[in-house]
């Protein structure tokens, strides 16, 4: 005859199974599930202190709400772990340059790509990436470098028309899509590795070698 404890025991194990399963079929669900948000701006000024400095209790007049747009955009940049590749035409707001910087002082690899003629405009956060020593490279041909994107992590994809500009989010119509879906993720990724190539400072043309006379 089996005792009560054995009974309890191995109907307590049978609960802890099936505990389990459901727990991995859950994590196995959300894994599956695609990551997909689409944000709209303009949206109004925000305080983003809160995610800038976390743990700073912020006592500003400014909203403190996390549900906004640019709240989002900040989240999602700063779920960085490993790599952040941006891909920006004009590249001018103070946040989300914090928010690259953060990445960066935690060890995130960024890679910034722009355009060379915006990229010393006034206001222009490129120097300062530069600065702190964030690998920046820029265009160097006619036309423009007018992508806006970025990739996080080398699994999330950022696009749609926001240039990383206060006028941009504060003022203007835009559209941002963010999908982690592994089409969009490795093509956003190849083009990015192909203007790093092709945007390599080893191949600059501004300053064209001098030809055998000397002129
Ligand atoms: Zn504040």
């Amino acid at each position: 005859m089996v005792p009560a404890v054995s009974w309890r025991l191995l109907g307590l194990s049978a609960v802890l199974v099936s505990l389990g399963l459901e727990l991995m079929y859950r994590l196995l669900q959300r894994r599956r599930r695609p990551k997909r948000e689409v944000l709209f701006f303009p949206t109004p000024l925000i305080c983003t202190e809160p995610l800038l400095s976390p743990g700073l209790l912020c006592s500003c007049p400014l909203p403190h709400s996390m549900d906004g747009p640019l709240s989002r955009l900040l989240l999602r940049l700063l779920q960085a772990r490993r790599s952040l590749e941006l891909c920006v035409f004009t590249f001018s707001s103070p946040p989300l340059a914090r928010a690259v910087l953060l990445l960066h002082d935690r060890g995130v690899r960024v890679r910034v790509i722009t355009d060379s003629d915006y990229m010393a405009a006034s206001g222009s956060q490129i120097g300062a990436l530069r600065k702190a020593g964030v690998a920046v490279r820029h265009s160097q041909s006619s036309g423009f470098m007018h992508h806006k994107f970025a990739v996080v992590d080398r699994s999330v994809v950022i696009t749609g028309s926001m240039n990383w500009t206060m006028q941009a989010i504060q003022t203007n119509r835009e559209n941002l899509l963010i999908t982690d879906d592994g089409v969009c993720v490795q093509a956003y990724m190849e083009e990015f590795e192909r203007l790093w190539e092709e945007y390599d400072p080893a191949g600059y043309s501004f300053f064209p070698e001098e030809d055998e006379n000397g002129s």
